[in-house]
């Protein structure tokens, strides 16, 4: 009887801490591992919203023709590090080829059954612990300034109709009926209901999660990972800065970072930082009560206790740069919204959506390592898919099949 554990996942966000509840709950004993505390990356900052409607990827047919101006608008959405070009130019190439109709088309049908059913499969987890408390059941309104701008974003609407995921619309009076805060701007809502929901502070939520791992026999190491320790060509274990853990399996779910660690495995994995932005308002008065994305802004809207979360964004300059200043001032323009709203103090956040160039999840065993599994790559909607995600990684580590089709999530595709 050794120390060492059944399995050892590297990384706690909420795909992390997912998989290791669901690997406890099946009777293995596990350790987590993160460099920092659970749920402080990505799985920290989001707008918290669960939505299986989340199914339409960011390079959409149009979406060139659209970025330039965007680029040198420097009002955003989207926003680019000029100096990270020559870096980022390759999986550029790759993602915006995935950006042609038939491509959307196929990372859609790959991406529904991960986020499908989110309220519930995220109730399931969570139940029992005190991490069910961030739940709540809610509409995911997308508002936009009138019909025209709806049908001008029609592509995507078709792509979630084909799919059987439906919406209600609201105009005129019936939008402020609806969400009275919203200011006159916006004239037309498109609400996604069925098993919509959101997470009250997405960071608490993954904490008391991890919280309930460890109370029910799990171990937490505040770790940060430094390369894999092999023995006779297997890996044995992992190397952190000053320990090494052995475990029989590994699962690297480290988010945005996770192809940095795979490539100690000499791994080549087409994986950026999506960055993503947002800015709380605190002790607010006059909000939003449910979440909205202000659709032309592509920023989510998320009441949460004691504070309104504004998050979205899109940036690209890498894993290292710091915070800059436009992207934050996009985000905070965002307030106009909702001409009422007043509020004490504000707080910043910058974090990393992990981005395959293919804008579809990694879930699965890593070639030439069938010791070594990945759970990375969710974007825009890891909180949304991550519950699922760890049940069916947790499911392929224990040995069972899971009764669904990970054909599309192959680590080697
Ligand atoms: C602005 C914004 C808004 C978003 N809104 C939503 C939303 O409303 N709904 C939704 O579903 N999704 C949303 N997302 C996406 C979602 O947040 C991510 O897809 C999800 O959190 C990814 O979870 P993860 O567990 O894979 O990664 P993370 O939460 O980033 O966790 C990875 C962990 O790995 C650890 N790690 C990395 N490197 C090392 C190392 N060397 N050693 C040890 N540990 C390491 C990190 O510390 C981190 O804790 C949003 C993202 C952003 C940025």
């Amino acid at each position: 009887m050794t120390d060492d554990p059944e399995v050892l996942v590297v990384g706690a966000g909420i795909v992390g801490v997912s998989a290791a509840l669901n690997l406890q709950r099946r009777g293995l004993q596990v350790t987590l591992a993160d460099r920092q505390a659970p749920g402080d990356g990505a799985s920290y900052g989001n707008a918290g919203i669960l939505v299986p409607g989340g199914i339409v990827p960011v390079p959409v047919p149009g979406l060139l023709k659209k970025a330039p101006g965007m680029l040198l608008r420097g009002t955003g959405p989207l926003f680019l590090r000029w100096t990270y070009l020559p870096v980022l130019l390759p999986w550029l190439a790759r993602y915006l080829r995935n950006g042609r109709d038939t491509q959307v088309r196929r990372i859609a049908d790959a991406l529904a059954p991960i986020i499908a059913d989110s309220l519930e499969e995220h109730l399931a987890l969570a139940r029992g612990t005190p991490a069910e408390a961030h739940i709540r059941e809610e509409p995911y309104l997308m508002a936009y300034r009138n019909r025209a701008a709806f049908e001008a974003d029609g592509y995507g609407w078709a792509i979630r109709r084909d799919r059987g995921i439906g919406w209600r619309e609201y105009e005129g009076d019936a939008v402020r009926d609806l969400e009275p805060a919203l200011g006159p701007d916006y004239r037309f809502i498109a609400a996604l209901e069925a098993s919509h929901g959101m997470v009250d502070g997405p960071g608490d939520y993954v904490k008391a999660l991890a919280g309930s791992f460890v109370a029910g026999g799990g171990r937490f190491e505040e770790a940060a990972f430094t390369g894999f320790e092999l023995s006779g060509g297997t890996v044995a274990g992992v190397r952190f800065k000053d320990r090494v853990i052995r475990a029989d399996k590994i699962l690297i779910a480290a988010g945005a970072w996770s192809a940095r660690v795979l490539r100690a495995l000499g791994l080549s994995i087409p994986l950026e930082s999506e960055r993503g932005y947002h800015a709380e308002l605190w002790s607010p008065a006059g909000g939003p009560v449910r979440p909205i994305m202000l659709s032309d802004r592509k920023i989510a809207v998320t009441p949460m206790t004691g504070r309104v979360r504004f998050a979205g964004l899109v940036e690209f300059a890498g894993l290292d740069a710091g915070p800059r200043r436009a992207p934050l001032r996009a985000i905070a323009a965002g307030a106009a919204a909702f001409p009422g709203m007043t509020w004490q103090r504000e707080t910043e956040w910058l974090g990393h959506r992990p981005a395959p160039a293919d804008s579809i999840p990694y879930i699965g065993a890593v070639p030439a390592h069938p010791n070594v599994y990945a759970a990375f790559g969710h974007h825009h909607v890891g909180l949304t898919g991550g519950a699922r995600t760890g049940r069916l990684i947790a499911d392929l580590i224990a040995g069972a099949t899971p009764n669904f089709d990970m054909s599309p999530y192959r680590v080697k595709r």
